[in-house]
Formats: C-alpha cells, sequence, structure tokens
C-alpha cells in the first residue's frame, strides 16, 4: 500500500516518520498547512519537516501555501476555544486536500500527524478523517502515536534531531479577521 501522510509539523511527525522509513512502508510525506501564520513560521516548519524526510530518506511534497482560503474558511470563529469547531473546520480543510491530492495521484490511502500532540483531541481528528476519506473514496489510516512509549520517543528525537518546536498550534486566531491585512 502506497500512502500520504499529512504532516503539520516536524516535532509531531519525526518518530512516526523515523518509524515507518524503518518499516520500509511505501509513503510520501505531505505538507498542507495553509494555516499556519505568519508565511514565514509557515516557512520555517515546512524547512524542518522537510530536513527531517530528507534524514530518514522520504519524499516530501510541499502543497500551496494558501491561507486566504483557510481564512475564510474559519471566518467568524476566531473566538473559539482550541479543540473547537474552528478546529474541525481547519483539521477537514487540510485533510480534503490531501484526500484529493492522494486520488489524484495514484496514493491508497491517507494518514496524518494531526492528533499527535497532546493539545490536540485524537477523537475529533480521526472523525473528520473518516468524513473525509469516505468523500474521496479512500481509507484513512489512524495513527496512534501517544501510547506505549511513543511520545517519549518522540520527545528524545526532537532533542537529538535539535529541532524547531513551535510555541503554538500555527493560527493565531485574532489576526485572522481580516485575510486581505496579509501575514504579521
Ligand atoms: S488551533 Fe491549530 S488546528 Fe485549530 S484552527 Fe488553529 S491552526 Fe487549526
Amino acid at each position: 500500500m502506497r500512502f500520504l501522510l499529512l504532516s503539520c509539523c516536524a516535532p509531531c511527525s519525526c518518530a512516526v516518520i523515523k518509524e515507518l522509513a524503518k518499516s520500509a512502508a511505501d509513503f510520501a510525506v505531505l505538507f498542507y498547512n495553509p494555516n499556519i501564520r505568519p508565511q514565514a513560521e509557515y516557512q520555517k516548519r515546512c524547512e524542518e519537516n522537510r530536513r527531517v524526510c530528507r534524514l530518514f530518506g522520504v519524499p516530501f511534497i510541499e502543497l500551496e501555501y494558501d491561507n486566504h482560503r483557510w481564512c475564510e474558511a474559519v471566518a467568524g470563529l476566531e473566538d473559539l476555544p482550541e479543540r473547537g469547531e474552528r478546529c474541525s473546520i481547519c483539521f477537514g480543510l487540510r485533510l480534503r486536500r490531501a484526500f484529493e491530492y492522494a486520488a489524484a495521484n495514484g496514493y491508497d490511502a491517507v494518514a496524518s500527524v494531526l492528533g499527535v500532540s497532546r493539545y490536540k483531541d485524537l477523537a475529533q481528528v480521526n472523525r473528520i478523517a473518516h468524513q473525509e476519506a469516505e468523500r474521496a473514496g479512500l481509507p484513512y489510516l489512524e495513527i496512534e502515536a501517544r501510547k506505549g512509549g511513543r511520545q517519549e520517543a518522540r520527545m528524545r528525537l526532537i532533542k537529538e534531531l535539535n529541532l524547531y518546536n513551535q510555541t503554538y498550534c500555527g493560527c493565531r486566531p485574532h489576526k485572522v479577521v481580516s485575510p486581505s491585512l496579509g501575514d504579521n
């Protein structure tokens, strides 16, 4: 099975990429994160994720940075807390694009690390991912990266690789009110 791993950043994906590469899985990492602001931060996270893929010999695909599309999708939800409806829309938008790309490029399935961080609701990510999977007609492969010592292994790898580890998820809700303002 050839699949895409949708990644939000290097710290969340490094251990999963390492483990999958070691098991000789046939996969590529997809970076589609128009939610990340400002753009300089997006570029920093993208390059760090590319570095991790290079280290483990995994193909890395970067898609468009269409932040204005993301801003339009979450308009009116800026004040909601993380794990709420804004995040559901954000996950759905990124996963839908991942499934579209997978279907158009001959991949058999999609997986993601969007629920790896302890700040995320894994059940929320999985629920939305399966909705998008059904829509696309391709399976979603759930990843459990928090149990069995995996979270600890991830933290060790972040240190070992000296990865840039951001202090916020991606959006800055109070700064997405007017997409026309651009990045700041
Ligand atoms: S907190 Fe993260 S997942 Fe939620 S809307 Fe912002 S960028 Fe997306």
